[in-house]
């Protein structure tokens, strides 16, 4: 008796450190991680162990279909990013191949993360932030690169730089009480003008510029669908298409752009989606006091 309480204490704290996992045709495990359950912001690791090789596994989130990278022979993994606004509830996730040897559905429920209110008054005129949609277009574009390779594998990484927390991703943006959709989509770490920016791990500089709005802006393609992006820095010191290696300088905290001081603005995405780089990824960074 003694045994099978044992026993089931340690599947019950095995299950909780490793998330969902299930055998689909008695030779393919998936884990589905931190759990079936997941929060706004966080990241949804699949790890696919197969017997026998899979062919182009791809996994369905949304209507969007997103590559499974091989790791090793017949394992697999991919990130799936789940961000600040996406609708509380229970979504499909589909995983399959190309060879009709994998085909599974989990429901995966998003819960909501409560993430604090900003709320800005608006009169009818026109604010002076006016919208530059090449700046955009060329940040948008930069966010969405994916090289096969992963340059990843240690996490969780060392903040880009020393500092506290003065803004937290997720914060919602509304405008005169409403909801505009708009949302805190990385973290600030408030940090003195002038000090080292590292980057996170290792991968390619995909974009390197000066905006007007978000100033000094360097953003990194680690592989596989995740992409760091630092803004508002005072200098640059890499350039587009530089291989750089994790804990590599590649700017100076500054307040260019649109910024009220000195800070470093990081968001981390996958697969295009902001998500909370706090969670699962950096080590800890206290609140600023
Ligand atoms: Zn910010």
């Amino acid at each position: 008796m003694q045994i099978l309480k044992l026993l089931a204490m340690i599947s019950f704290f095995s299950a909780l450190l490793c998330g969902y996992t299930t055998t689909v045709n008695n030779n393919i495990n998936i884990e589905i991680s931190p759990a079936l359950k997941v929060k706004q912001g966080e990241t949804v690791i699949i790890s696919i162990e197969s017997d026998i090789p899979l062919k182009n596994p791809v996994y369905f989130f949304k209507g969007k279909k997103y590559k499974i990278y091989k790791k090793d022979k017949n394992s697999y993994k991919a990130l799936l990013g789940i961000s600040a606004i996406e609708k509380a509830g229970v979504h499909y996730l589909l995983i399959r191949d190309n060879a009709s040897k994998l085909e599974k559905q989990f429901n995966l429920t998003v819960a909501k993360s409560n993430f604090p209110i900003q709320n800005i008054r608006i009169s009818g005129k026109k604010s002076s932030l006016t919208v530059d949609n090449k700046e955009l277009g060329l940040i948008a574009n930069a966010k969405k690169a994916i090289s096969k390779k992963a340059y990843w594998n240690d996490i969780p990484f060392d903040s880009p730089t020393k500092g506290c927390l003065v803004s937290k991703y997720g914060l919602l943006r509304y405008h005169n009480g409403k909801p505009t959709g708009n949302y805190h989509k990385g973290i600030d770490i408030k940090a003195p003008s002038g000090q080292i920016v590292n980057t996170m791990a290792k991968g390619t500089v995909v974009l390197a510029e000066k905006f007007r709005l978000h100033g000094n802006t360097v953003v990194i393609d680690h592989g596989q669908g995740l992409v760091s992006l630092y803004i508002h820095m005072k200098k640059i010191h890499v350039k587009q298409g530089d291989v750089v290696t994790a804990n590599q300088k590649i700017g100076e905290v500054g307040t260019t752009g649109f910024s009220t001081g000195p800070h470093l603005h990081f968001g981390l995405y996958i697969n295009g989606t902001p998500i909370n780089p706090i969670q699962y990824w950096l080590k800890e960074i206290l609140p600023c006091k």
